[in-house]
């Protein structure tokens, strides 16, 4: 299926039942893996708000969820850099951490993140993103422990995620047509 946002054509490449599928299995390992434990939450907003919705959803085990909002532009001497817009307000210090994005490109956004929670001193801290682009990610984490689905360095739009503020209430994914493939 085919749709235009703002000039710009967008070709369907996930669909909310495969979302859902994956988003309860993922909320299984979540519960084995903090059974008896009270994790924190945290997800990364605007992008996060269908995924963190769905995710919980699935997520049987007591825990507290809080959000953080970053925005990336470009900073001095041309380096991509993140802002925050709302900041962590809970302490984190000895407790179980999973962050949840939308989506880890550069992974610039995560390292953020990380480096902010990681701050905090908590206990573990643990990454889950619905979508994850392989080829694009320009850091070495070694804790993105569930992913949804890994996609190609295509830009995408829908469930949560925008272009120019649009496309983030479709319940299914999209990515944009390129004239190159
Ligand atoms: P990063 O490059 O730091 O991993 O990604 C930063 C942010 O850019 C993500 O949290 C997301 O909001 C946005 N982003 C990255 N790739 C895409 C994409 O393909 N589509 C959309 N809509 N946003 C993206
Ligand atoms: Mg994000
Ligand atoms: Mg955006």
């Amino acid at each position: 299926m085919k749709i235009t946002i703002n000039q710009k054509s967008f070709e369907r490449i996930i669909d909310y039942h495969q979302i859902k599928k994956r988003t309860r299995l993922i909320g299984i390992q979540l519960n084995v893996a903090y059974e008896n434990q009270q994790p924190v939450f945290i997800g990364v907003l605007n992008g996060c708000f269908m995924f963190m919705a769905d995710l919980m959803k699935q997520v049987h085990i007591g825990c507290e969820v809080s959000f953080i909002k970053l925005a990336s532009y470009k900073g001095s001497e041309r380096r991509e850099d993140v802002k925050e817009l709302i900041g962590l307000e809970i302490s984190l210090e000895g407790r179980e951490v999973v962050i949840v994005e939308d989506i880890i490109d550069s992974g610039n956004s995560l390292k953020h993140t990380l480096d902010l929670v990681s701050a905090q001193k908590p206990a573990s801290v643990a990454v889950c993103t619905l979508l994850l682009k392989p080829h694009a990610v320009q850091h070495s984490f070694d804790n993105i422990a569930y992913v949804g689905f890994e996609i190609a360095n295509d830009f995408v739009v829908g469930y949560g995620l925008d272009y120019h503020g649009m496309g983030r209430t479709l319940p299914d994914i999209y990515r944009e047509i390129t004239i190159d493939r």
